[in-house]
């Protein structure tokens, strides 16, 4: 096992953790991630993870390291005389030291790559430690393997994948109730019927919002339940990678909120009243760090590219960066891994300056790219990623309230340049917004 100290365990548990982050609440992403992770960590031939639903009937099941022809028969075996039904019955840890002799074993010839060795199984229980929501297996070649502190460390990864898996389940829910939701929309719309159109429309909008606030806010859950158990032990400045990830989920929520609220606002044809001089190379430098992480994780690469001496822009820049972390969130989402992503800033007509964010993404087809700035539309095909066709709609409505224009430009499977153009200061009273030095980052 690589994890023979406790400084080394506390590492792996803050990146098992943040992976399954990256999982964006799937559960079937969340249940494979883990197992992998965990077999591959604990130096396991062989695992295997199952998870029930309320009934308590199998829902998801996962294995690492077996051949099998019917992986159902073999999951029936281990739940009604195997190692995986003693956990969800006993719902506690067991250790098999022994496989060979163990009467709690199942010996599956045809399954198992090793007929000796050891084995462990864990409960998965929920984030209130009160509902056993599954299980996990991992059988090791070497006798007595699973000792106490393997099994302690196995244990902690068990609670936090519990938590992870509960999370992602409920989020699955309210994903499939948001669709019912979409659809009573759409037909509503269809019927012309605008009373019953409105009210759906207001119901369909507060199952956004609230499948949308959730998702970060269960992350930030699982990741301060994760944080507590790290803080337990001797090494605090592992933590750090666990209150990152609640931070930047805190931050996700709160742009997420204003820009709810902004699209409000700006339907009902408010103005925007906070503007004020701003750097283009400092706006588009801080919207890069927002989405920093997940670029790193998709192995996209990101570069600035902005005009020099452009004159400062005069923006709402809280609503404005929203608009350019929208388009640098979808870049990335429609970009495939190791693409590449440009953000720009040039001079443009009429007293402007145009901001760009360019990816090697999927493109968008000809014939759709005015819609795609249309209230909940999506171009839909399949394994596309999720959304709910908001984002760019308050793009336009906050770039419109800046007397601006948005457009994008596209080449199918070659990729999209989103642009945008904003105003900038008259020349006769031009403010330094450059940044002191020390502040650059
Ligand atoms: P969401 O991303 O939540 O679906 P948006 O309003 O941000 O909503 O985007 C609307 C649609 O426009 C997306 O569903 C997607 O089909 C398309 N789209 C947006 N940005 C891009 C992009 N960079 N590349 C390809 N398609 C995009």
């Amino acid at each position: 096992m690589a994890l023979e100290a406790e400084r080394g365990r506390d590492a792996w548990l803050a990146k098992f953790s943040a992976a399954l982050h990256y999982q964006k609440l799937d559960p079937t992403a969340t249940l494979h991630a883990a197992l992998n992770h965990i077999v591959d960590v604990s130096g396991a031939a062989q695992g295997g993870a199952i998870i029930l639903d309320e009934n308590n009937t199998p829902y998801l099941t996962a294995l690492v390291g077996f051949h099998l022809d019917d992986d159902q028969e073999f999951w029936a075996t281990l739940i009604s005389q195997g190692l995986i039904g003693f956990v969800l019955h006993g719902r506690q840890v067991k250790i098999v030291r022994n496989i060979s002799t163990d009467p709690r074993w199942i010996g599956n010839p045809n399954a198992l790559t090793s007929a000796t060795g050891s084995a462990v199984g864990l409960p998965l229980r929920s984030v209130d430690q009160n509902r056993i929501v599954g299980a996990i297996m991992l059988i090791h070649p070497q006798l007595d393997y699973f000792t106490a502190f393997r099994v302690q460390t196995l244990e902690r990864a068990a609670d936090i994948l519990g938590a992870a898996i509960e999370n992602a389940l409920e989020a699955l829910y309210l994903r499939q109730k948001t669709q019912v939701y979409q659809q009573l929309f759409e037909t509503a719309e269809l019927e012309k019927n605008n009373l019953l159109r409105d009210e759906t429309l207001r119901r369909d909008l507060s199952a956004m919002i609230y499948h949308d606030l959730r998702s970060p806010l269960q992350n930030i859950a699982t990741s301060l339940s994760g944080l507590n158990r790290v803080l337990a032990s001797a090494d605090r400045n592992i933590s750090h990678d666990l209150i990152d990830l609640a931070m930047r989920s805190t931050q996700q929520i709160t742009r997420m909120i204003k820009g709810l609220l902004d699209l409000e606002r700006l339907e009902n044809g408010r103005a925007v009243l906070n503007q004020r001089p701003t750097s283009a190379a400092d706006l588009l430098r801080d919207a890069i760090e927002l989405v920093r992480p997940i670029l790193t994780y998709a192995d996209q690469t990101v570069s600035l590219d902005v005009e020099s001496d452009l004159p400062a822009l005069v923006i709402d820049i809280d609503m404005i960066q929203r608009v350019i972390v929208n388009l640098l969130e979808n870049a990335t989402k429609h970009t495939p891994n190791g693409g590449r992503i440009t953000v720009g800033a040039r001079s443009y007509e009429n007293n402007r300056v145009m901001i760009s964010v360019e990816d090697t993404g999927t493109g968008i087809p000809p014939g759709l790219r005015d819609r795609v700035f249309d209230k909940f539309f999506r171009v839909r095909y399949q394994n596309a990623p999720t959304g709910f066709g908001l984002g760019l709609a308050f793009c336009r409505l906050a770039v419109e309230a800046h007397g601006g224009r948005i457009w994008v430009d596209s080449e199918q499977d070659h990729g999209s340049t989103f642009a945008f153009t904003v105003p900038i200061e008259s020349s006769d009273h031009r403010i330094d917004t450059r940044r002191p030095a020390a502040r650059t980052s």
